[in-house]
């Protein structure tokens, strides 16, 4: 064991799933910086570059206090020399040039708009850039063909691109709820995603359907999701079928985080509060929209897989990734959002709760609001 408490040296290990990442962060400035990159990477597809900036990130978000010095960090993981160089610039010189750069970048700037889009993801904003197009006037004036997710995302653009908020999110959990019980008496909703890690706002609301009788959950969702309809509640909604099959489904990339339950992607119609239409209105000419779209996402999960559907959808992303890798590269374990498989014992870990996961894991437990890395 070394000596890491020397005042003047920071300490973390290696993995994001062994570190408790609380919402406070004291190094906001490059932790900034570093998602800038990390995100550029991502738009461009650039995955390797991308996940080690959200690496690099990770790590700073987990100090205790602000870094004043480059030489506190010596010795910490996932800090890469182009990470470090960024740290450098913005240590000595408050700004890093090629951050800055990157943010003023047309490419950047498009990509991350279009994207923004729902429904449009790099590749397919990378094809409308190499059309010309740029912004969203440009996209209405050239017409390229849109499937009726990005129409939806094109219509309702503005209101996705506001936070939701928790009122909102808990708002719709009522509704959900409602609807939910009203199908299936029994059944159970959680709220799931950055909320459940108390996150103050979210880009969506994510939600976790059981039913505490294994098999009574199938069917459910279609029946939700028409009674939502016919109650006006939906804008848009892509229903997928659970398509997961234990025998088949031994896990064969713990790095793909795509599962296999039946889940339904949403825009919800939300009437606004009292308060907050006012404030939304703007003047007397014209009356103010009483109501907004937000993004919903409902996941089902029969009860036997219910504690790693609620691992694997409680994020972060990052902290998701970590736990995979961690489970393949430490513990010859493949994680996924339906199962632990042991593959040197070649066979499958039970779990009835997110405690008993990790110490399959070998980990010390995190709980929701320590796992925003
Ligand atoms: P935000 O506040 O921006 O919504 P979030 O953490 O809730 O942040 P989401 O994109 O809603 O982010 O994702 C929530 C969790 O669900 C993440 O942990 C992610 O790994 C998981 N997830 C999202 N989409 C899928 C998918 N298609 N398959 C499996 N897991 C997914
Ligand atoms: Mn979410
Ligand atoms: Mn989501």
């Amino acid at each position: 064991q070394q000596d890491n408490e020397s005042e003047d040296v920071f300490s973390v290990p290696n993995y994001a799933c062994q570190r408790r990442t609380t919402l406070q962060n004291h190094n906001t400035v490059l932790t900034e910086a570093l998602s800038i990159l990390a995100e550029n990477a991502e738009l461009n597809e650039e995955d390797g570059r991308g996940i080690a900036f959200r690496r690099a990130e990770a790590v700073l978000k987990a100090l205790p206090r602000a870094v004043r010095k480059l030489t506190e960090l010596k010795g910490l993981p996932c800090l890469g020399e182009h990470s470090l160089r960024i740290i450098k610039d913005i240590l000595e010189k408050g700004v890093s040039s090629e951050v800055e750069a990157t943010k003023q970048s047309e490419r950047y700037k498009a990509l991350k708009l279009l994207t923004g889009i729902f429904g449009v993801g790099a590749k397919t904003a990378d094809r409308w850039i190499t059309m010309g197009i740029y912004n969203l006037q440009q996209l209405q004036s050239s017409g390229p063909t849109l499937n009726q997710a990005q129409q939806a995302g094109l219509e309702h653009y503005e209101d996705l691109n506001q936070p939701v908020t928790r009122a909102e999110a808990d708002h719709i959990g009522e509704i959900v709820r409602r609807v939910v019980l009203c199908v299936l008496p029994g059944a159970q909703l959680t709220l799931i995603g950055g909320f459940r890690r108390g996150k103050p706002t979210g880009h969506d609301v994510d939600f976790l359907i059981t039913h505490p009788e294994e098999g009574r959950e199938v069917g459910l969702l279609p029946k939700v999701v028409s009674l939502l309809k016919s109650q006006g509640f939906l804008l848009y909604q892509k229903t997928t079928k659970n398509s997961y099959l234990e025998s088949e489904d031994r896990p064969t990339q713990p790095s793909s985080n795509m599962d296999r339950f039946e889940r339904c992607f949403s825009i919800f119609r939300l009437k606004s509060h009292q308060e907050s239409a006012e404030v939304r209105g703007n003047g007397s000419e014209s009356r103010p929209k009483s109501w907004r779209a937000v993004r919903v996402d409902l996941v089902v999960s029969p009860i036997s897989q219910f504690a790693f559907a609620l691992l694997g959808w409680t994020g972060s992303k990052l902290f998701e990734r970590e736990l995979r890798r961690w489970a393949g590269h430490e513990k010859a374990m493949s994680l996924s959002s339906h199962a632990l498989y042991d593959t040197k014992q070649n066979s499958y870990l039970r779990a009835a709760s997110e405690e008993e996961i990790f110490a399959h894991l070998d980990l010390e437990y995190i709980p929701p609001s320590e796992r925003n890395a």
